[in-house]
């Protein structure tokens, strides 16, 4: 027996199901901003700890069963799920839907694959029900104090449940850091290759702390000195701000600094993978967001790693750095570029979905929403939404003038720094690969005409010429003639 009484028919602005550390504090945020909340959990002593712990913060309805919890809801309803994602949100869905009407709404906010999301959403459309997918950024703290909320979903939708949701949104210079991305999977599209760009800034900032360790001998405290001044300027972000802290934090049981004394295997939820495999589909390269990816993967491959670590030779040249100041500008310089190559490519990947899917999205308000509560919230997300106003088509986010004026700055640094880092056997993976994708596209000719004419050796794939229309093929077993393809 629930420690609350049943809840009024017809009441709650909004429902939440799924009370754990997320929906109740999505939920204490609505009853915050002044909605009446409806609460939902599986088993009910979350609920009734929501209640115990926080009814101070506004108006709850709690129910014990989801009928109940569905019957308080005014209408048109709005359901949040915030549960597990995969099969205990298809439960979930499934239960909310025979209790639902035409025209209701169900929010799944938790962490889906888009594609699920579509299915989702073209099965509860038979119905008459709209599904909306959103994304929902900045942890637990976000979800309390002011998200930034990606939702997909019909137009119609976010007629009802786009106020409330960008009410309960972080907001950065009065704006609201949400709006309604596309249709369908959109919200969680770009929630997805959000969190790509994050994992490639998380690791790009690690190598410049990697390389402040190993190459200039600085201990944690030190190098958080340093992320905290690079904070004050144009790396200014929430990532960055917390990497100092952290590099400040000295360990509770042992007294050393925090960073050192944890296990160098970073875990990984999925969303990098699902942002690096869609964009293998879309055959985007989103060479920053895979290495960082990858660089998590080659953290955790143990035994992989032991066997190097006995026999691999390094062969580095031991270089010196005769200007430390000087090396540490490059790192800055270094890591602005690289990351802005990230979010050109993380850019890339939302448009290709856009395109491959049918989404109309404003490219530049999700840089605008990315602004606040999310994780990768950061002063130069305002520099790309200016971008995209000057051209919403741009087809290379690198190549507006306020990108390119500020990579030119950087591009000496940057060419140091990995050259460095080969030479002296320090894994710079996103560093790296990032500036060779900004060499591949700034390139006049690619070697990939002598991949083409591999694979019209061995496979009789074609080619295209640079002077003339047309497919083409060699003759390679017989006597070498070109002939050209219909
Ligand atoms: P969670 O640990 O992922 O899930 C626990 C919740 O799911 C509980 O309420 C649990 O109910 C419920 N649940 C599990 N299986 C169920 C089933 N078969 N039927 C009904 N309910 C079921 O919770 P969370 O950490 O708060 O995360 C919720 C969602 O938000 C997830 O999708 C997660 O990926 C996402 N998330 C997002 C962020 C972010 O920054 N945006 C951060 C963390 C998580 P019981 O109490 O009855 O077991």
């Amino acid at each position: 027996m629930a420690s609350f009484a049943p809840s009024p028919a017809d009441v709650a602005d909004i429902g939440v199901t799924g009370m754990a550390v997320m929906g109740s504090n999505l939920a204490r945020n609505f009853a915050r901003n002044g909605f009446k909340v409806a609460l939902h959990n599986r088993s009910v002593g979350k609920t009734e700890k929501v209640m115990d712990d926080h009814s101070a913060d506004g108006e709850f309805y709690p129910s014990e069963s989801m009928s109940d919890f569905v019957a308080s809801l005014q209408k048109p309803r709005v359901a949040i799920i915030m549960v597990k994602a995969g099969k205990p949100t298809d439960a979930v869905i499934d239960e909310l839907a025979s209790l639902m009407e035409e025209g209701d709404i169900i929010v799944d906010a938790g962490n889906a694959l888009f594609g699920d999301t579509r299915r989702r959403e073209a099965d509860l459309r038979e119905k008459g029900l709209h599904f909306v997918g959103s994304g929902v950024s900045g942890g637990e703290e976000g979800a309390l104090n002011g998200p930034s909320i990606m939702p997909g979903g019909t137009k119609q939708s976010y007629e009802r449940l786009g106020p409330m949701l960008e009410k309960i949104s972080a907001h950065v210079d009065g704006e609201p850091c949400c709006t309604h991305v596309g249709a369908d999977g959109a919200g969680h599209f770009v929630k997805m290759v959000h969190n790509g760009i994050e994992y490639a800034d998380m690791q790009v900032i690690s190598e410049a702390y990697d390389l402040m360790s190993k190459a200039l001998g600085k201990n944690a405290g030190e190098i958080g000195d340093v992320f905290a001044e690079w904070n004050k300027g144009d790396l200014e972000s929430f990532l960055i701000e917390i990497t100092a802290e952290v590099l400040h934090h000295t360990d509770v049981t042992s007294g050393k600094p925090f960073v050192d004394v944890i296990l160098d295997r970073a875990a990984q939820k999925g969303t990098g993978a699902w942002t690096v495999q869609t964009a293998l589909d879309l055959g985007v390269p989103v060479t920053g967001i895979a290495e960082a990816t990858f660089a998590r993967s080659v953290s955790g491959s143990t035994p992989q790693r032991e066997a190097g670590l006995k026999v691999l030779p390094a062969e580095a040249q031991t270089l010196e750095i005769a200007d430390e100041a000087q090396f540490i500008d490059d790192l800055q310089k270094a890591l602005y570029a690289a990351k802005l190559v990230s979010y050109s490519q993380g850019f890339d990947e939302i448009a290709a979905g856009a395109e491959e899917f049918g989404w109309d999205i404003d490219l530049g308000a999700m840089a605008r929403i990315w602004r606040g509560g999310c994780i990768i919230r950061a002063r130069f997300l305002n520099r790309i939404t200016e971008a995209y106003e000057r051209d919403a088509k741009l087809p290379l986010l690198l190549s507006d003038e306020y990108f390119t004026t500020e990579i030119a700055k950087c591009i000496p640094a940057w060419r140091r720094v990995v050259a460095f880092a080969a030479a002296s056997g320090y894994p710079v993976p996103v560093f790296a690969s990032t500036l060779s994708y900004y060499d591949a596209v700034r390139s006049e000719r690619l070697p990939a005409a002598l991949v083409q004419a591999q694979r019209d050796y061995f496979g009789a794939h074609t080619y295209q010429r640079v002077d003339a229309e047309g497919t083409f093929h060699v003759e390679w077993s017989e006597d070498r003639r070109e002939t050209k393809q219909d």
